[in-house]
């Protein structure tokens, strides 16, 4: 057995599954394409967030970095709404006690490659992975700052170069029938700043995750420890209001100052911010087959790129470590029964979630201020402090319990979604939601559906 692997990509995926790997006594190198962002001071001077849940803490406690991670996350308990007519509201994102957590990326992705050379695992920087000759084994890299090809040789290889992966491309031209399919929505995203107050204080509620929902576009706001939040302007190309209209400052700070009121008055870089970068776009990945025999596999977003409406492309990738780690104790390091167990398991759930993902921008850019929404979250809610065993809302399932898979939680959510339909047609529902009547109607379709 061979007991060196080659890791493409130390992201926050690759650099996780090296510490995986290293504890499963295997000598790990990663080559990473970028240089060490813990010596540059691009990680310091931008607080990029993202929300860590139930699955990703899961992977993060089997590693034991948890207790430093929890050092640097804000615990974030629900959805502050900023309605346009000034008005707010809240909505917790589930019982008493379950949270999703604001963390830096940056901050992250140093803490997982200090712990990965702790283990031993060797990461090299300025390597960019070319290609991958599949007969041989060999990896391409160029090294970026010397300008210089050199060739790798290793039996086992992980592709966990994000959502444009080199490892895929070359998977994918050099496999026959490989399925692949890439879809960009018509929205991008932009980032923008709220610093913080006097004192380095937050100037919204700081344990939760800010909403301005505008029907077909939104802000959001994860806030940063040192006070500061990272909004996200998800927002439409083209089209008026879009990225390609608002092409002035004075344009962009006058939208703001209307639609945006109060998180403009908090944006005093707005103008600069807006116009420092294009606009990013939203992709969405999926490809089979994700192995190849014993050899290699692709990981993260490298195999599943998703929309971040869910706050899960980053919990997905930590849990398809944690699965892969279960599957070399379950195979006893047979990389060929582990591959392919691997992607037998984590292929519908990379599907069920890119799903799940495109949905959800419906729901947070739209459904989250209408009435209806927030009776049937209400009805949901209410049935399922009842009945625990029977009911869990769907967006409890796929971030409060990694127990449940993706695609389960797409399935059932579906089912769930159809008598919730019926019951918001009933005459009255806003009067009797929390009644025995309804209780007893919910259980009786539960039971048809089984
Ligand atoms: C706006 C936005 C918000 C998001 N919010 C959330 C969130 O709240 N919660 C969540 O769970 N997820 C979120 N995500 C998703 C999350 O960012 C990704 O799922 C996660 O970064 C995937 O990790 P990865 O390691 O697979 O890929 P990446 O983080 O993309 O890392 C890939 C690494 O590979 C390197 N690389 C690339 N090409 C090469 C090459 N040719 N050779 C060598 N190295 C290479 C890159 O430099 C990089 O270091 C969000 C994504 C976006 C875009």
């Amino acid at each position: 057995m061979s007991k060196q692997v080659t890791i493409i990509g130390a992201g926050l995926v690759g650099s996780l599954l090296s510490i995986y790997l290293s504890k499963q006594g295997y000598k790990v190198t990663i080559f990473e394409r970028r240089s060490d962002m813990r010596k540059s001071s691009i990680v310091a001077g931008r607080s990029i967030n993202l929300a860590l849940s139930d699955r990703g803490i899961n992977a993060l406690e089997e590693v034991g970095i948890m207790d430093a991670i929890r050092k640097i996350a804000i615990p974030m308990h629900g959805r502050q709404l900023h309605h346009a007519d000034g008005s707010s509201g809240y909505q917790a994102y589930g019982n008493e006690g379950q949270f999703i957590n604001s963390v830096s990326r940056g901050e992250l992705n140093c803490t997982l490659m200090n712990l990965a050379e702790k283990h031993e695992v060797k990461i090299h920087f300025n390597e960019r992975c070319d290609n991958i000759n599949w007969k041989t084994n060999e990896i391409h890299f160029t090294n970026t700052e010397k300008n210089e090809s050199h060739v790798v040789k290793q039996d086992l290889i992980f592709g966990s170069d994000g959502a444009f992966a080199a490892s895929r491309l070359t998977h994918q031209l050099q496999h026959d029938r490989f399925q692949y399919q890439q879809y960009y929505i018509d929205f991008g995203y932009k980032e923008l700043t709220i610093p913080a107050g006097v004192n380095a204080s937050f100037l919204m509620e700081k344990n939760a995750l800010h909403i301005w929902p505008r029907g077909n576009f939104m802000l959001i706001a994860l806030p940063n420890i040192d006070g500061s939040f990272t909004c996200t302007l998800f927002f439409p190309f083209e089209g008026n209001p879009s990225f390609a209209s608002l092409n002035t400052p004075e344009k962009a700070r006058a939208f703001f100052n209307e639609i945006f009121a109060d998180a403009s008055a908090m944006m005093p870089d707005l103008e600069n911010e807006f116009f420092n970068n294009a606009p990013s776009s939203l992709v969405t990945v999926k490809c089979f087959p994700w192995i190849r025999e014993d050899k290699f596999a692709l990981i993260g977003d490298a195999a599943h790129a998703i929309v971040p409406f869910f706050g899960q492309g980053m919990n997905c990738g930590f849990e398809d470590c944690a699965v892969l780690n279960n599957l070399i104790t379950k195979h006893d390091h047979n990389w060929n029964d582990i591959l392919l167990e691997y992607q037998e398991l984590r292929k519908p759930d990379g599907d069920a979630i890119a799903a799940l993902a495109l949905n959800n921008f419906v729901e947070m850019r739209d459904k989250v201020a209408d009435p209806v929404f927030i009776l049937q979250k209400k009805i949901e809610s209410h049935f399922s402090s009842k009945h625990p065993d029977k009911w869990t809302p769907a967006y409890s399932m796929v971030t409060f319990s990694p127990k449940i898979r993706y695609s389960e939680a797409l399935e059932k959510g579906n089912r769930q979604q159809v008598i919730m339909d019926e019951i918001m047609q009933l005459e009255n529902i806003s009067e009797k939601w929390h009644s025995e009547l309804i209780e007893n109607l919910m259980l009786e379709k539960l039971k048809q559906l089984h």
